[in-house]
C-alpha cells in the first residue's frame, strides 16, 4: 500500500484493514462502525464533551424525527437542505398527516423547544450540545469518514443575549476547536466562508479546513453565527432587564467523523494508521521477546508492565499471543498504536525496556522504574513530530497565486488576493475550477507565502488573505 502513489486506493484499503469500519453494509454511505473505529470515535467524543462542559455547555439528546411543519419555518435552511432530506411518510401502512424527516442537522428540532425554554435574560446564555447520528442524502460519491449519508455528528447550539455575545461564543468555540486540533495533531486554517457558501440560514460561517496529502482540503469543523435569523421564525425571545422582549442571537458548532478521516489521511503511512496518543484505542502495546530457555520471565514481565501502565490510566495491552514478534509488530503498526514496548531477557537483566514510537520506528531504551513518565514524554514527542510532519505537508501544498493560471497550475491550496466582491469571487471559481474557501480568520500560513495585496480579478485592495482550493 503506497500512500504517495495512489492516495485514494491507500485510504480505501487502510480504513478497513486497520479495523475502523466495514463498508459492506448494503446501503451506500452507511458504514458499520467496527470496535476499533468506534472506540477511536468515542475517545474523540469524550474529549469534545470535556472541552464543552468546561465551558458551560450541557449535553442533550433530541428526537431523530422532525415534523415537516417545523422544518419549513426558516426559508434559507430549507433551500440548503431540502434536496438531501430522508422523508418518513408512513407509520406502518398508514400515511402520516404530516411528513417527518430524519434530522440532517437539528436546528429545526431544537429551536421550537428553545422558544419554550427561554423566558428571561437570566436564562442566557443557553448552551447545549448533542452527539448523534444525522442523515443527508448525499449524491456525490461516498467515502468512509469523509462523505457519508449517516453522519456521526457533534452539534453545539447556543442562544445569546445579543450579537456581541454571539460573537464571543464564536471565539470560545474556536478555542474548543484549537484545543481538540492540538491533541489530534491536525494543522488547519479557519476560513470565513464566502456568502454563497455559508451554512443555510447563517449570518456567517467559519470552516476549519485541513489539507490532505493530495493537496485537497477537508472541512473538519464549522462554527456559525446565526444572528437572529432562526430566532425570528422560531420566536426565540427573552425578557430583557428593562422589561422589553428581544430576539436571541444564536450560534452553532459542528464536527463529525471526518476527524477520523483527517487523522487517517494526514498521519497514516505505508504501514498503516498513526493514531494520536490522546485518541488511540490502544496507546501502548507491550511485546515480550522470548529466547531459548527464557520464556516465562518476559511473558510475565510484559503482563506486569501492561498492568502497571493500565493502573496509571493508560490504555495499555500485553500481546502475549504465541506468534512471532514480527507478525505482532505488523498488526500493531497497521492499527497505529503509538508506542510499542519490548521486553526481553537482556532488558530483564538490566532493568530496562525498549520503547518504539510508531512514527520513527526507532528504539529508545528507558529504565523500567520510570516507564510511566517515559511513556508520557514519548507521547508528547510523538504528537509534536506528527504535527510538524503534517505542517510540512501543508507548507508544500499552500502557495500564493497571482493569476487564474497560477491557481490552475498548482494542485494544492492557493492564497490569493480578493476584494470580497461576489462577482470577482465567482469569476475566480469558474475560471480556475477551484473553490474559494474564504478569508483567513485563524491558523498559520506557511512562512514562505507572500500574501497578495490586490484582488486577482479587479485589482482593488484585498483586506485579508483568501484561501482557494479543491475540497473533499
Ligand atoms: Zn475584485
Amino acid at each position: 500500500m503506497r500512500k504517495e502513489e495512489d492516495f485514494l486506493a491507500w485510504y480505501t484499503g487502510i480504513v478497513e484493514k486497520a479495523g475502523l469500519t466495514d463498508k459492506r453494509y448494503p446501503i451506500k454511505g452507511m458504514n458499520v462502525w467496527t470496535p476499533y473505529g468506534w472506540k477511536a470515535m468515542r475517545l474523540i467524543d469524550e474529549m469534545t464533551r470535556a472541552l464543552c462542559e468546561e465551558r458551560g455547555y450541557k449535553e442533550v439528546n433530541f428526537p431523530l424525527l422532525i415534523p415537516e411543519t417545523e422544518f419549513k419555518k426558516e426559508e434559507d435552511h430549507i433551500k440548503g437542505f431540502g434536496g438531501e432530506v430522508y422523508w418518513v411518510t408512513h407509520g406502518g401502512e398508514t400515511k402520516l398527516d404530516i411528513r417527518l424527516l430524519l434530522r440532517p442537522t437539528s436546528e429545526t428540532a431544537m429551536y421550537p423547544m428553545f422558544a419554550l425554554w427561554l423566558r428571561s435574560h437570566a436564562d442566557l446564555p443557553l448552551k447545549i450540545f448533542q452527539i448523534v447520528n444525522v442523515f443527508r442524502y448525499e449524491t456525490k460519491m461516498t467515502r468512509a469518514f469523509m462523505r457519508v449519508r449517516e453522519i456521526h455528528f457533534f452539534e453545539g447550539h447556543t442562544a445569546q443575549r445579543d450579537f456581541e455575545a454571539a460573537e464571543a461564543q464564536v471565539r470560545e468555540d474556536m478555542e474548543i476547536w484549537q484545543a481538540l486540533a492540538r491533541e489530534l495533531a491536525l494543522p488547519y486554517l479557519i476560513n470565513r466562508r464566502p456568502e454563497w457558501d455559508k451554512f443555510a440560514g447563517a449570518f456567517y460561517s467559519l470552516g476549519a479546513d485541513t489539507i490532505t496529502p493530495t493537496g485537497k482540503t477537508l472541512q473538519v469543523a464549522t462554527i456559525h453565527h446565526y444572528k437572529d435569523n432562526f430566532a425570528k421564525p422560531y420566536n426565540i425571545t427573552y425578557e430583557d432587564a428593562d422589561g422589553t422582549r428581544k430576539h436571541a442571537h444564536q450560534t452553532t458548532y459542528g464536527m463529525s467523523e471526518r476527524l477520523i478521516g483527517a487523522i487517517v489521511s494526514i498521519h497514516g503511512d505505508d504501514k498503516g494508521l498513526v493514531m494520536p496518543p490522546a485518541v488511540a484505542p490502544v496507546q501502548v502495546v507491550v511485546v515480550p521477546i522470548l529466547a531459548k530457555g527464557a520464556k516465562d520471565e518476559p511473558l510475565e514481565a510484559a503482563r506486569q508492565i501492561a498492568a502497571a501502565l493500565k493502573a496509571d490510566g493508560l490504555r495499555a495491552e500485553a500481546d502475549v499471543r504465541d506468534i512471532r514478534p514480527g507478525a505482532k509488530y505488523y498488526e500493531h503498526e497497521l492499527r497505529g498504536v503509538p508506542l510499542r514496548v519490548e521486553v526481553g531477557p537482556r532488558d530483564l537483566k538490566e532493568g530496562t525496556v525498549v520503547v518504539v514510537p510508531r512514527d520513527t520506528g526507532g528504539k529508545n531504551v528507558h529504565q523500567r522504574t520510570r516507564l510511566k513518565e517515559a511513556v508520557r514524554e514519548e507521547f508528547e514527542f510523538l504528537r509534536e513530530r506528527m504535527l510538524a510532519k503534517a505542517k510540512r505537508v501543508i507548507d508544500d501544498a499552500v502557495r500564493a497565486a497571482g493569476s487564474v493560471g497560477e491557481i490552475k497550475s498548482h494542485a494544492g491550496v492557493s492564497v490569493i488576493g480578493w476584494c470580497g466582491d461576489e462577482a470577482c469571487g465567482q469569476k475566480v471559481e469558474a475560471e480556475a475550477g477551484t473553490h474559494i474557501l474564504g478569508t483567513l480568520e485563524a491558523g498559520e500560513l506557511p512562512a514562505a507565502v507572500t500574501v497578495p495585496s490586490n484582488c486577482l480579478v479587479c485589482g482593488k485592495p484585498s483586506a485579508k488573505p483568501t484561501i482557494a482550493g479543491g475540497t473533499y
